[in-house]
C-alpha cells in the first residue's frame, strides 16, 4: 500500500514540469487536480504562470482533463472560465472518472500522467489506474478538514519513505 502511493516525481509547482520531457517519455494526456494544484483553495483564479504552462501543454498537443473532488459547481466555474474540460466530485482515488477518460480519449494508462497535491487522492488514483504521477507541493496551507487529515497521514508516509 505504501509503495503504491509513491509518486514518480515531486516538484514545487506545475509550471516547473518540463512538458517536452513528459512528451518524450510517451505521455500524451494530463489529468490535473484543481485545488491547491492550480488554484489556492476556495479561489477561482489560476495564476499567470500556471495558466501559461497549461496553454503550453495544450499547444504541445497534450489532452488536458481537470479532475477535482470538490463540488461540481465550483469545478464548473474553473472549467468554463478557462475552457478546459473537467469534472467535479470525482471521488479520487476511485476509478470511474479515470476509466471514463481512458475510454473517451482512447489513450493507454501509461500515456497519461496525473498531477496533484495529495497522495491519497491524486497519486493513489494514478497508481491504481496504471498511470504516471507527479506530486506538486500544495499552493496554500488553507484546507478542508479531510485534506488536513490526509496531509497529516501523507507527512507520516513520506517520512517513512525517506522523502
Ligand atoms: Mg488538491
Amino acid at each position: 500500500m505504501i509503495k503504491k502511493i509513491r509518486p514518480d516525481r515531486l516538484v514545487k509547482a506545475v509550471e516547473v514540469i518540463d512538458l517536452t520531457q513528459l512528451k518524450q517519455s510517451g505521455i500524451r494526456a494530463l489529468i490535473i487536480d484543481i485545488d491547491n494544484t492550480l488554484t489556492p483553495h476556495h479561489k477561482d483564479v489560476i495564476s499567470d504562470s500556471k495558466l501559461e504552462w497549461l496553454k503550453q501543454a495544450s499547444a504541445q498537443g497534450f489532452l488536458l482533463l481537470l479532475l477535482s473532488n470538490n463540488r461540481i459547481g465550483r469545478t464548473k466555474v474553473i472549467t468554463e472560465n478557462y475552457g478546459i474540460q473537467g469534472y467535479g466530485f470525482a471521488c479520487k482515488p476511485f476509478s470511474s472518472y479515470y476509466k471514463k477518460f481512458l475510454k473517451s480519449s482512447g489513450y493507454l494508462p501509461k500515456e497519461v500522467c496525473c498531477i496533484g497535491d495529495q497522495l491519497l487522492t491524486d497519486i493513489l488514483g494514478a497508481k491504481l489506474n496504471g498511470m504516471a504521477s507527479i506530486y506538486v507541493e500544495p499552493i496554500s496551507p488553507r484546507d478542508i478538514i479531510f485534506s488536513r487529515f490526509s496531509r497529516w497521514l501523507e507527512k507520516r508516509l513520506m517520512t517513512r519513505k525517506g522523502y
